[in-house]
Order: C-alpha cells, then sequence, then structure tokens
C-alpha cells in the first residue's frame, strides 16, 4: 500500500520513514511536495488533521501526517501548537529556543517540567480519519546541549535520561519520542488497512 507524508520538514520525513519502515514492511511512503493548506487549527489534532486531509484531497491516496510540539507545564502547555514560530513569523528553530530558554530564565529546575506532543492522523480520499496522541515527557534544560535532533531536542532531557534528546542516536530518539508513540498507535490502523 502507498500512503503520502503530509509534510514538507525533512527532519519528519526522516524519522517517520525510520519509524514506519521496520513496523510495516509492505507499506510504501510516499513524499508528498503538494500545496500546503493553512494550519489555523486551535489543537494539534486540528492541523493534523488539516494537513492529512489536504494532502489526500491532492493525491487521492491515503495520507499521514502529524502535528507537534513542546508544552512547558510553567507555561500551561505553551509554546503548544505555536512551537514553530514561537518567536515569530521566520519559523527560526534556534531564535524559537533562545526565546525559550530566556522566558524560563528564572524557574528552578523542579519547575521546568513538559513534554513534547505528537498527534498523528491519518485520512483517506473518501473522507473517512483517525487521528492518535503520543506524548514525551520531560525536564526543559537551561542551556543548549547535543548538536543531533532538530527544534527544541537540544534543550530537552527526556524523562529517564540524563542527556539531551539532541545527544540520542536517531534510533533510541526513535523509539522513545512523542512522535514514536503516537505512530505506534497508528500503526494498527496501518496494517487494518493494509490487510483490506
Ligand atoms: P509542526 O511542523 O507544525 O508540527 O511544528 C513542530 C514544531 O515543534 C517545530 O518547531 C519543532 O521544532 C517542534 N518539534 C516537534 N517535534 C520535535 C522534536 O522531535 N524535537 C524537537 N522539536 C520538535
Amino acid at each position: 500500500m502507498q500512503v503520502v507524508l503530509a509534510t514538507h520538514n525533512q527532519h519528519k520525513v526522516e524519522e517517520l520513514r525510520r519509524i514506519l519502515a521496520p513496523a510495516i514492511p509492505g507499506l510504501e511512503v510516499l513524499a508528498y511536495d503538494g500545496p500546503e493548506p493553512v494550519e489555523d487549527g486551535v489543537t494539534f489534532a486540528e492541523n493534523a488533521l488539516i494537513k492529512a486531509r489536504a494532502a489526500a484531497a491532492h493525491t487521492g491516496l491515503p495520507a499521514i501526517s502529524d502535528d507537534s510540539g513542546i508544552c512547558v507545564d510553567v507555561l500551561g502547555g505553551s509554546p503548544g501548537i505555536f512551537s514553530a514560530r514561537w518567536a515569530g513569523p521566520a519559523r527560526d528553530s534556534d531564535q524559537n529556543l533562545q526565546l525559550l530558554l530566556w522566558q524560563l530564565g528564572d524557574v528552578a529546575a523542579e519547575h521546568r517540567g513538559g513534554h513534547f506532543t505528537c498527534v498523528a492522523a491519518l485520512a483517506m480520499p473518501d473522507g473517512t480519519e483517525w487521528h492518535v496522541t503520543g506524548e514525551w515527557p520531560g525536564q526543559i534544560l537551561t542551556e543548549r546541549s547535543g548538536a543531533g535532533g532538530f527544534g527544541y531536542d537540544p534543550i530537552f532531557l527526556p524523562d529517564g535520561y540524563a542527556i539531551s534528546a539532541a545527544e540520542l542516536t536517531p534510533n533510541v530518539k526513535n523509539e522513545h519520542s512523542h512522535r514514536a508513540r503516537a505512530f505506534g498507535k497508528l500503526i494498527p490502523v496501518l496494517e487494518t488497512l493494509l490487510e483490506a
């Protein structure tokens, strides 16, 4: 079965291919280069479904997407859906991360909890759709550490680790991340479709 991956974010394409390919051997994951819809939802789920629906409508294929971000407890769950543009419309990862570090500058270690969230969505050309959520809990570091990963990885200390998400190998990140957890829940749905 072919599915189209409704994201232009190359980091996510890589992560999702690594997560999905070993789990579902018969699945052919195609890149999507069609028009990007306006993500005007106010929840991760709404935005994930907007992207998946648009790609399914454009390609006539089942489409999967994710919407994700970092949620900081002391900020009431922000940046949340605004993670990609936290420091402004330039969507600059480095500026986003710096702004978050500055906002949490005076916050003590015990209050720096948060999590990454990912909603994975699947939309069929006939309008059927699913969405599932994965969370990856941890702490926000006081400075950046590590050069791997992307986005907020250098300032995220996953629970159970003494190193940042940017210092984990891609394999370890892809076993534990919010994206792995969400897509882990979507895999049985994809398997059922593959068998049908
Ligand atoms: P989206 O592409 O609209 O889903 O926005 C995702 C935003 O959340 C981007 O700013 C990413 O930097 C951030 N984000 C999502 N997942 C991760 C991750 O696994 N590591 C680091 N940052 C992430």
